[in-house]
């Protein structure tokens, strides 16, 4: 094996090593509560609160309408009850009595579209918790399979860290050296594949005579285009 052909089999790994890691910092982003279940819970909140509100408007206008009726029968008893009242007393007590029953009727109204209103918010929320529970569904498998992945990933990783050790030793000091270097500064390639004549790191077509040493392999040839050295298998 040649000099260029064992620095393309490290460079081969970390290449594969560094997508592993890539798609695993992918995956580790996407574990977690997503912004469409955030956002369907807090519709869902939202509908909720709404209907309580309604509720307890309806509760608040249910009581005033009972007491409205209390107050009513109260002063009605006293009208109509026998006792001796003076036509002054009489006509007074039968104004109240209408004005409490004009206000019973103004609360009632209000009870009846507080009922309307709290059958719309019921249905909102219904729809809402729908969404919410199907949102939550497809989560819930989404990230099962991320969990998944990500463990196989993690071994990959884990074999590949394993492996590299032994396909380093294989590389002459100088060269691992010229491949650190060259590899943060060229995107993680250092080591460029040759194929139908073109540079596959930047796509320029080296010349003849460069493709027949980098062939070779017994020198490291580099790329006149991108600076890579240029492995041709
Ligand atoms: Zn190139």
């Amino acid at each position: 094996m040649s000099r260029v052909q064992r620095l393309y089999r490290l460079q081969s790994l970390d290449s594969e090593l560094d997508k592993t890691k890539q798609r695993l910092a992918d995956i580790a982003a996407r574990l977690g509560e997503s912004n469409a279940l955030k956002e369907a819970g807090q519709a869902t909140k939202i509908a909720d609160q709404n209907l309580h509100k309604i509720r307890t408007k309806m509760r608040d206008l249910d009581l005033e309408v009972k007491s409205l009726s209390q107050k009513i029968t109260q002063q009605e008893k006293l009208l109509y009850g026998g006792r001796n009242l003076s036509a002054k007393e009489a006509s007074n007590l039968q104004d109240e009595v209408e004005s409490l029953k004009r206000r019973r009727s103004q609360r009632e109204e209000l009870l009846l579209e507080a009922m309307v209103e709290a059958e719309t918010a019921e249905a909102q929320l219904a729809q809402a918790q729908t969404a919410l529970s199907s949102i939550q569904a497809e989560w819930t498998v989404d990230q099962e399979e991320l969990v998944k992945t990500q463990s196989e990933l993690e071994a990959k990783v884990a074999d590949l860290l394993e492996q590299r050790p032994g396909l380093v030793s294989g590389v002459e000091v100088d060269d691992l050296e010229e491949y650190e270097d060259i590899r943060p500064l060229k995107g993680g390639i250092a080591v460029a594949l040759v194929k139908d004549g073109a540079c596959q790191g930047c796509g320029m077509a080296p010349s003849r005579s460069k493709i027949q040493r980098a062939r070779a392999g017994q020198e490291l040839t580099y790329c006149g285009g991108c600076g890579r050295i240029l492995y041709v298998p």
